[in-house]
C-alpha cells in the first residue's frame, strides 16, 4: 500500500478535444481560451451581485488590459426579484476608419443556483471573447469592433419570464440609444455556450437571417459545416435586447439540453470543466474571426 496521496483529479482535457495549433484557426489559440474558462469556473458561483462575479471582472479587466485593449466599465443597479443588485457591463471599443460598428457579446454572470459554476453557461463564451479581443485589439479595420462582456443574462428566478433576464444586454442597448451609438452597429454576434465536446450549433431564429447566413456560410467555408448545421431552433437571449432596437443579431448557441443532447448538463451543478472542449472554443473563435472579416469588406 502506498502513503502518497494523489492530487485531486484534473479536468484532463481528451485527446479529440486538443485545440488545433493557432495558424489552422486563424490565430485564435483554443488553449488560451480554455484557460479563461478554467479561471473563472475557479472563481465559483458567479450570479449578478456576488463576490464571485467581482473577482471575474477583475480579472476580465486585467486580461483586457494586458492585451491593451481600451475598455470601458458602465456600473449600475438593476431590480430583481432578489432585491436591487449592483452590475457591470464591460466594452471594448477598437476603433476603425470609417462609421460603423461591428459588435460581439457574451454573458460572464452565472445562474443563480447551488453549486453552478457555468463552465459552458457563461464561461465558455466569455473565454472566446477574451481570445478574441487579445487579437482584434492590436488591428485596426474599416469599422469599429466592441465586444460587450454583460452581466445578468441569466433569470434570478428559476424560469426564464420577462423582464427578469438579460439585464445587461437591455441595459447596454439602452445606453447606445440615448447616446447615439445604436444606428452605429452594423451587426451584433452574440456568443453563449459554446464549448461543448459535441457541439452543434443551429440556425437561430429570431436572428437576423442575413447575419445567421453569413456566420453559418463562413463556418461552412471553413470546413465546420458538421458543426454549424442547417437546422434551426428558437433561443431567447441577449441579441433580443439588440433586436428589439432593431439592431441585426445573431446567436451563436449550442442548447440542445435533452437527454443524451450537446448540453445535458444545461443549468445543472454538472456543468463543469471538464464538459468543455479547447477544439470546440476554437472553432467558435475561427468562426468569428472570419465572420468579422467578411463584415469588415461590406
Ligand atoms: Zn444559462
Amino acid at each position: 500500500m502506498s502513503a502518497v496521496t494523489t492530487a485531486p483529479p484534473q479536468a484532463a482535457v481528451q485527446a479529440n478535444d486538443e485545440a488545433p495549433a493557432p495558424d489552422k484557426t486563424g490565430g485564435f489559440d483554443g488553449k488560451r481560451a480554455y484557460a479563461h474558462v478554467a479561471k473563472q469556473v475557479s472563481f465559483g458561483p458567479r450570479p449578478a451581485g456576488s463576490p464571485a462575479i467581482a473577482k471575474t471582472q477583475e480579472y476580465i479587466l486585467a486580461e483586457l488590459k494586458s492585451y491593451g485593449c481600451t475598455a470601458e466599465v458602465d456600473s449600475f443597479t438593476s431590480d430583481t426579484p432578489a432585491g436591487r443588485l449592483p452590475m457591470k457591463n464591460i466594452l471594448v471599443k477598437i476603433p476603425g476608419d470609417k462609421p460603423g460598428v461591428i459588435l460581439l457579446g457574451t454573458h460572464y454572470d452565472t445562474k443563480r443556483l447551488e453549486n453552478f459554476v457555468g463552465a459552458d453557461d457563461g464561461g465558455s463564451s466569455t473565454g472566446v471573447m477574451l481570445e478574441l479581443a487579445r487579437l482584434l485589439c492590436s488591428q485596426r479595420g474599416r469599422y469599429a469592433v466592441w465586444i460587450a462582456f454583460f452581466d445578468g443574462e441569466e433569470a434570478v428566478r428559476h424560469e426564464w419570464q420577462d423582464p427578469d433576464n438579460c439585464y445587461g444586454s437591455r441595459e447596454m442597448a439602452a445606453r447606445f440609444a440615448i447616446s447615439g451609438d445604436l444606428p452605429k452597429i452594423k451587426a451584433f454576434l452574440l456568443a453563449d455556450i459554446v464549448g461543448t465536446r459535441t457541439p452543434h450549433f443551429k440556425r437561430e431564429t429570431y436572428s437576423t437571417k442575413a447575419l445567421v447566413d453569413l456566420v453559418w456560410g463562413a463556418a461552412k467555408k471553413l470546413g465546420y459545416g458538421d458543426i454549424f448545421i442547417d437546422e434551426s431552433s428558437a433561443v431567447e437571449d441577449d441579441h433580443q435586447s439588440f433586436l428589439k432596437r432593431n439592431v441585426p443579431s445573431v446567436d451563436v448557441i449550442d442548447l440542445d439540453n435533452g437527454p443524451g443532447g450537446d448540453v445535458y448538463y444545461w443549468h445543472t451543478p454538472q456543468d463543469t470543466l471538464d464538459k468543455i472542449s479547447p477544439k470546440t472554443l476554437a472553432i467558435v473563435g475561427h468562426v468569428f474571426l472570419e465572420s468579422v472579416k467578411q463584415l469588415q469588406s461590406k
